[in-house]
């Protein structure tokens, strides 16, 4: 297996990161992932726009151009066979005494690994997944894609812990998002309802391309926050990441969503996204 450090492609076992890295102290650093299917990056500009935005958010200089950005994705993808799967990349602020402000002089570390994985032909995309709801514990910038994940490790070995396979994360009565996936719901009358875009949610890459497609598709959306005695009332459920694409949510905390089986909107959005992520790989 191969990855990339600062300016490297090699072993993965030759791959160290000094132990004064602020990533590994502070969780000093941001992250993307993008999906790869038909060994094509599923829209890398989006995330890689969202990457520049979340260096510029915490202030740590973007060590490569979108250009540069993509080559070392493809290579990356290229060197590893990797046609089906994920590309996991992350910038922190560098390796430095231990100090809270700023280092001086201290040039950013640059890891990315591939993980190879069945989007498309998931056998949860068949069968649905539960849902449990947890507090949201975060912080309040949660648009900024921080390698700090502590609240969702828990909220999703919790989900593990309960049979469950995601968690949905609760503020104020309200589902902001998943542990590692935006959240939405179909209300009976078909019309998709979304959480707006706020520091409170990641501005999901595949929240906006599904966003974009089921308009286009004519599926009425309400941009507005929902409860999770709404969800569980909703004719159906569904989780988009660039890792899964559509998933069907088919409960939540135990209670069945709908009759309990992947929804006819969720079943259409999840073929329309792979349509237009199959046509990327095609262009
Ligand atoms: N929300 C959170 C908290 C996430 O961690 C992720 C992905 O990791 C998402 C949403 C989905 O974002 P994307 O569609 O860009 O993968």
């Amino acid at each position: 297996r191969i990855v990339f450090l600062n300016g490297s492609f090699l072993p993965i076992e030759e791959a160290k990161v000094p132990f004064m890295d602020r990533g590994f102290l502070f969780g000093d650093g941001i992250y993307e992932g993008i999906a790869v299917l038909g060994g094509h990056l599923v829209d890398n500009e989006a995330h890689l726009e969202r990457l520049e935005r979340s260096l510029r958010e915490v202030r740590i200089p973007n060590p490569y151009t979108r250009e540069e950005w993509t080559q070392l994705e493809e290579e990356l993808a290229r060197r590893n066979g990797l046609t089906e799967g994920f590309i996991y990349f992350q910038v922190t602020r560098g390796v430095a005494e231990r100090d809270f402000m700023f280092p001086e002089n201290t040039t950013p570390t640059v890891a990315m690994f591939t993980q190879a994985k069945s989007i498309v032909n998931s056998p949860a995309a068949e069968t649905g997944i539960a849902v449990i709801t947890v507090p949201d514990l975060r912080w309040k910038r949660r648009d900024i894609k921080s390698i700090n994940l502590l609240a969702q490790v828990l909220a999703k070995q919790a989900a593990k812990e309960a049979g469950a396979q995601e968690a949905w994360m609760v503020e104020d009565g309200f589902v902001t998002e998943g542990g590692s996936s935006s959240g939405f719901i179909v209300t009976k009358e078909g019309r998709i309802v979304a959480r707006p875009l706020s520091n409170a949610i990641l501005p999901g890459i595949t929240r906006q391309s599904l966003l974009a497609l089921s308009k286009e598709a004519g599926i009425e959306l309400e941009e507005r926050p929902f409860t999770v005695e709404e969800a569980c009332d909703a004719a159906e459920a569904f989780l988009t990441s660039a890792s899964n694409f559509v998933l069907p949510i088919v409960s939540i905390d135990g209670r069945p969503i709908g009759n309990g089986k992947p929804g006819p909107v969720t079943k259409k959005l999840r073929a329309i996204y792979i349509r237009m992520a199959t046509a990327q790989r095609m262009a």
